[in-house]
């Protein structure tokens, strides 16, 4: 039986509303950090299947600590309101980050893996801004959105399909979503049961955008940020920058919690790693969690000078580990980070995820535009989502982070601070694009696969990269540490 008082009890139903109360005491949360990082330990060195290194093991734990930190840290400034407490613990914790074997085993006992635990969807190409480099390529006049009933049921279907509740929604700018009188927000409040992480330029965040955010719960916006005012404005549009922190200040004073997402370039890689930057954007303005997303030359006028250079890749990596070791920043690299998924989780991997753009077109990931199916078609054929898990296209994907992680046993896990099919070893996504006629999204990725030069500038790229941090990731984890079994990890200090 389990224990009444334990961790999961208190994310009962019945629990939560006691766990509520429980929270605002600081005692409390304290005890409940102990417990949790305890139970975490346990159920990380139980999961760890792979026998990956220790090292990454705990570096797994710290980073949903790290994440708890800050989390408790925003209750004790009140920037975290009740209501968004209710549904974290209800929705996010429960339903994403505990008892995740359970919901996915109907899954596991059908197709002998488990399944992804997201999408990243993308509903609308629409954007109210034209920033320079836009990944996406977004106008206001581009029309491309994902239909209403199609996004509702691609929602409902990997519910009851994979257990996952958890989505990422991405752009354009979600917040200039319609589609049959529905906006984004009508959306989330339709699926009160699934947590959403929405990426967003801030701009549109009103004051009654936030109060509605704060009503719902269930959505935590990530807002981008180039820089400073100037590099912001630069990139975005003059007066973003002012924009997204009075954005900030409607969303700490309705308590919903946010993050900020950060392309790191060339030109801005030390200003948005530096102490100042981040202690700015955590203590001042009340982030929870940021993303890194290194510049990759995709989507409109990509360029390669924008790239950040093997030496800033591999100076990132040392303040990143900084940050996340000694100041306890939830900070994610999306590529750096990699041993904390144990590599690449695009193409649907067991815990990853796939790419569904505005048009239903379906990739490996947002970074990896070569769509294997289309969600309408899909649908029009009787299948569910779950069928582009099957493709070969995917399968192929998912078989090479699988060798890349040394799931065969036969070789080590490889470098995992440079995990990336398509940035860090292009050689191998091209070739895979190739063998399996998959269609570009669009026509900047057509250009960028016929682009001799475009070639030889990511390979000679990944060729420089893997000489800067296969060093290193040979000093962090050398090839026969592995995990201690019994070993259930050492204790880490509560901050604060
Ligand atoms: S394809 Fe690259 S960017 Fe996408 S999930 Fe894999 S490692 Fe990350």
């Amino acid at each position: 039986m389990k224990n009444p008082i334990g961790l999961q009890g208190l994310l009962t139903k019945g629990g939560a509303t006691a766990a509520e109360t429980l929270i605002q005491s600081k005692a409390a949360r304290r005890w409940l950090l102990r417990r949790a990082d305890r139970m975490l330990a346990r159920s990380l060195q139980a999961q760890n299947f792979r026998h990956m290194p220790e090292r990454m093991v705990h570096m797994r734990r710290r980073a949903v600590m790290n994440l708890l930190y800050t989390l408790d840290h925003g209750i004790e400034r009140g920037t975290v309101g009740r209501r968004v407490l209710r549904s974290l613990l209800s929705t996010f914790i429960r339903n994403v980050l505990l008892g995740e074997e359970d919901r996915m085993q109907p899954f596991y006992e059908k197709f002998g893996r488990y399944p992804p635990t997201f999408l990243t969807i993308s509903p609308t190409k629409r954007c109210n801004l034209q920033c320079n480099g836009c990944y996406a390529g977004s106008t206001l006049a581009d029309r491309s959105t994902l239909d209403y009933e199609v996004l509702t049921r691609l929602l409902k279907e990997k519910r009851q399909e994979w257990g996952s509740h958890f989505s990422v929604i991405s752009g354009g700018e979600p917040l200039t979503y319609r589609s049959r009188g529905r906006q984004m927000l009508d959306v989330v409040a339709e699926h009160p049961d699934e947590f959403f992480m929405m990426y967003t330029n801030g701009t549109l965040i009103t004051e009654a955008v936030a109060e509605r955010m704060a009503q719902l719960g269930n959505i935590s916006p990530a807002i981008s940020v180039e820089g400073w005012e100037a590099e912001t404005d630069e990139y975005r549009g003059a007066g973003v920058f002012r924009k997204i922190t009075e954005a900030m200040e409607r969303l700490r004073r309705h308590g919903v919690p946010f993050g900020i997402s950060v392309t790191a370039t060339s030109q801005n890689a030390e200003t948005v790693l530096s102490d100042e930057f981040i202690d700015y954007f955590y203590d001042e303005q009340g982030a929870l969690y940021s993303w890194i997303f290194q510049y990759m030359p995709i989507g409109r006028s990509y360029t390669m000078d924008r790239l950040v250079t093997p030496e800033q890749r591999k100076w990132m990596l040392e303040r990143e580990m900084k940050l996340f070791y000694e100041k306890n920043r939830f900070v994610v690299d999306f590529w750096n980070s990699g041993a904390l998924s144990f590599g690449c989780i695009a193409a649907g991997r067991s815990g990853g995820f796939f790419y569904v753009d505005w048009d239903g077109n379906l990739s490996p990931c947002v970074f990896f535009p070569y769509a294997v199916d289309n969600l309408y078609d899909m649908y029009e054929r009787g299948d569910t989502i779950t069928s582009v898990l099957e493709t070969d296209y995917f399968k192929r994907i998912r078989a090479w982070q699988d060798a890349y992680r040394g799931d065969d046993g036969e070789k080590p896990v490889r470098n995992l601070f440079i995990p990336c099919p398509i940035r860090d070893h292009y050689d191998i996504a091209k070739r895979i694009v190739g063998e399996h006629h998959v269609k570009p999204i669009d026509g900047d990725a057509q250009i960028a696969l016929e682009d001799p030069e475009y070639h030889r500038g990511m390979k000679d790229y990944g060729e420089r990269i893997a000489v800067e941090l296969d060093p290193m990731w040979e000093k962090m984890f050398p090839p026969q540490e592995t995990v201690a079994q019994e070993s259930t990890g050492e204790k880490q200090r509560i901050p604060g």
